[in-house]
C-alpha cells in the first residue's frame, strides 16, 4: 500500500492556502480500499492536478489521496467514441490518445487548461467555450465507478445509483473516489479550428456578438479588460470559434513554451502595468473578424503555452473570482461587478465572459446556469482583496448568482447557501469518510 507521507506543498493553484496534509501517491487501484480502510479517523479527498484555485481540493491535517498515477486506458471503443480510462488520467494524455488513434475524436468539453485530470473534471462539472451546446462535462459521462469509505465499489450512471451519480458530478470529490469513468467522445474532422477574434467596445456590443454567435459558432468566450469604465465598461476582444476540415498536416503536440521559474515579486502586477498591457492586448485584433484557421491548442489552452503562470502573482498568491449570474439581470449584475472592480483598479490581465446555456448538468451541484459568466484573478493583498471579493459576491447574490467552488477559497457560507439551494439535498450523499476546507467551510450551519 502506498505510504502516507506528511507534506506541506500541495497547493491550490492561487498559492493562498498553506497547509499541512497526509499525502498518498497510489501506484495501482487496488491500493485504494487499503488506504481508504487505514485512514483511522482522518477524512479522505482526491487531489488531480492541483488546478483547482482555491481550497475545495485541499483537506488540512487530513489525507490527500494523489490519483494521477491511476491512469490506465480500460477500453477505446473507436468506432463509437467511447473512452473508459482511470479517473487520474489527464485531459492532455486523453487527447494524446485520441490523436494516436486517429484524430477523430475528441473532448466533448473541456476547461481553459489540459493539465485537469478526468476525476478533477467529473468533480467540479467542468464548462468549457461551448457550455451553450453542449452543457458540462457531466452531460458526457456515461458512467463512472465509485469508490465509498465503507469499502464498496459503485457503478453510478443515469440508470444506476442514479441519485449518487448525479451527486459525484459537480460533488467536488465528497461522494467518494472516483476510480474511473467511460465518456461519450465528440466527433471532430480533426485537430483544426476555425476561428475570428473581434475588438468590441463595451459590454452591450458583448452581449450583441453573443447573440449572433451562438447559433453558428461552436466556442465563444471573451477577454475583458478589467479597469475599462464609463462608456467603455466591459470592452474586450470576443473570440469565437468551430472544427474544421483542413489538409494541413495535424500541428505539432504543444508543450509549455515558457515557464516561469520563479515567483515574481509583489510591484511586478500593478494598475499601471496592468493598464498598459490591457490597452495593448486589445490592439492585437481589429473590430472586423478576420478568419484564421488555427490548431485547437490556440483556441482552448492558450494558457497552458506558460508553465507554472500561477507563480506571476508571487508568494502572496491569488484569488480567482468566477461567478455566474442568471439570464434576465445578468446584462445589468454583470455591470454592477465590472464598475465595482474597475473602481477599486484592480483585477488582473486574465478576465473572462462568457454566456453559458441553459442546456442542464445531470449534476446535483454544479456551478453552470443560463446567464453571463464573469471570472478573473486578484493578487491577494489581504484585507483590500477579501473587502472587494465581498462586495463581488453581494452584487452576485443580490442577482440570483453564485460563485464556482473550483475558484472559491473565501466565500461566506451564507452567500455559498444562498446560491446553492439544493446544497442540503446533498449532504445525504457525502460520504463521512470524506472531507475538505472549503466543505467545511461552507456547510456550516448543518451537522457534516
Ligand atoms: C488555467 C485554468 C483554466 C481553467 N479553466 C476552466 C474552465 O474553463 N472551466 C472550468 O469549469 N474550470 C476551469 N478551471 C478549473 C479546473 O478545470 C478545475 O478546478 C478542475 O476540477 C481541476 O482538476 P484537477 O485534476 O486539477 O483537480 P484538483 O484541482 O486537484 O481537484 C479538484 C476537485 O476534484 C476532486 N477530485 C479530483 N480527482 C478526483 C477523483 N478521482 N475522485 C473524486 N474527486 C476527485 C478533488 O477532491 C477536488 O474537489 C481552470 C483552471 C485553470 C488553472
Amino acid at each position: 500500500m502506498a505510504a502516507l507521507h506528511e507534506r506541506t506543498d500541495a497547493l491550490s493553484w492561487g498559492r493562498v492556502h498553506r497547509f499541512k496534509h497526509a499525502l498518498a501517491r497510489p501506484a495501482f487501484s487496488d491500493e485504494l480500499p487499503l488506504l481508504l480502510s487505514a485512514r483511522e479517523d482522518r477524512t479522505v479527498l482526491a487531489r488531480g492536478l492541483g488546478r483547482s484555485y482555491g481550497d475545495s481540493g485541499l483537506n488540512e491535517n487530513n489525507i490527500l489521496i494523489d490519483m494521477r498515477a491511476l491512469d490506465h486506458v480500460r477500453e477505446f471503443d473507436v468506432v463509437n467514441g467511447v473512452l473508459d480510462v482511470e479517473a487520474g488520467m489527464s485531459l492532455k494524455d486523453i487527447l494524446v490518445l485520441c490523436a494516436q488513434k486517429g484524430g477523430a475524436w475528441f473532448l466533448p468539453v473541456t476547461p481553459g487548461t489540459k493539465f485537469v485530470t478526468l476525476g478533477g473534471a467529473i468533480a467540479n462539472d467542468v464548462h468549457g467555450k461551448n457550455h451553450h451546446g453542449a452543457g458540462c462535462f457531466g452531460n458526457h459521462v456515461l458512467s463512472l465507478r465509485l469508490l465509498r469509505s465503507d469499502g464498496q465499489m459503485l457503478t453510478c450512471s443515469p440508470k444506476e445509483n442514479t441519485d449518487l451519480f448525479r451527486a459525484t458530478i459537480g460533488g467536488m470529490g465528497l461522494t467518494g473516489l472516483i476510480v474511473s469513468a467511460r465518456m461519450a467522445m465528440k466527433a471532430v474532422p480533426g485537430p483544426w479550428l476555425e476561428s475570428e477574434d473581434i475588438r468590441y467596445d463595451n459590454l452591450d456590443d458583448f452581449y450583441n456578438l453573443t447573440a449572433q454567435s451562438l447559433a453558428d459558432w461552436e466556442y465563444t468566450v471573451a477577454w475583458v479588460d478589467c479597469l475599462a469604465r464609463g462608456a467603455q465598461l466591459g470592452r474586450g476582444i470576443f473570440s469565437r470559434a468551430r472544427h474544421v476540415l483542413s489538409t494541413r498536416p495535424a500541428p505539432p503536440r504543444s508543450e509549455p513554451r515558457l515557464a516561469l521559474p520563479i515567483s515574481f515579486p509583489n510591484f511586478a502586477l500593478n494598475r499601471v502595468t496592468l493598464a498598459a498591457f490591457n490597452a495593448f492586448y486589445l490592439r492585437r485584433a481589429s473590430r472586423r473578424p478576420a478568419r484564421n484557421v488555427v490548431p485547437f491548442e490556440n483556441v482552448f489552452y492558450p494558457l497552458d503555452a506558460i508553465g507554472q503562470f500561477n507563480l506571476m502573482y508571487g508568494r502572496r498568491g491569488f484569488y480567482q473570482y468566477q461567478c455566474v449570474i442568471p439570464s434576465g439581470g445578468d446584462r445589468d449584475a454583470t455591470r454592477a461587478l465590472l464598475a465595482e472592480i474597475s473602481d477599486a483598479g484592480v483585477g488582473s490581465f486574465l478576465a473572462v465572459l462568457k454566456t453559458l446555456g441553459d442546456k442542464a448538468s445531470p449534476g446535483l451541484m454544479s456551478f453552470p446556469m443560463a446567464g453571463t459568466t464573469l471570472a478573473l484573478d486578484f493578487a491577494n493583498d489581504g484585507a483590500p482583496t477579501l473587502s472587494l471579493l465581498s462586495r463581488l459576491d453581494a452584487i452576485t447574490r443580490a442577482a440570483g448568482g453564485r460563485v464556482y467552488p473550483a475558484k472559491d477559497g473565501r466565500v461566506a457560507a451564507a452567500d455559498y447557501q444562498a446560491g446553492y439551494g439544493q446544497w442540503r439535498d446533498f449532504v445525504r450523499f457525502v460520504d463521512p469518510g470524506f472531507s475538505s476546507n472549503f466543505w467545511r467551510r461552507v456547510s456550516q450551519g448543518t451537522a457534516v
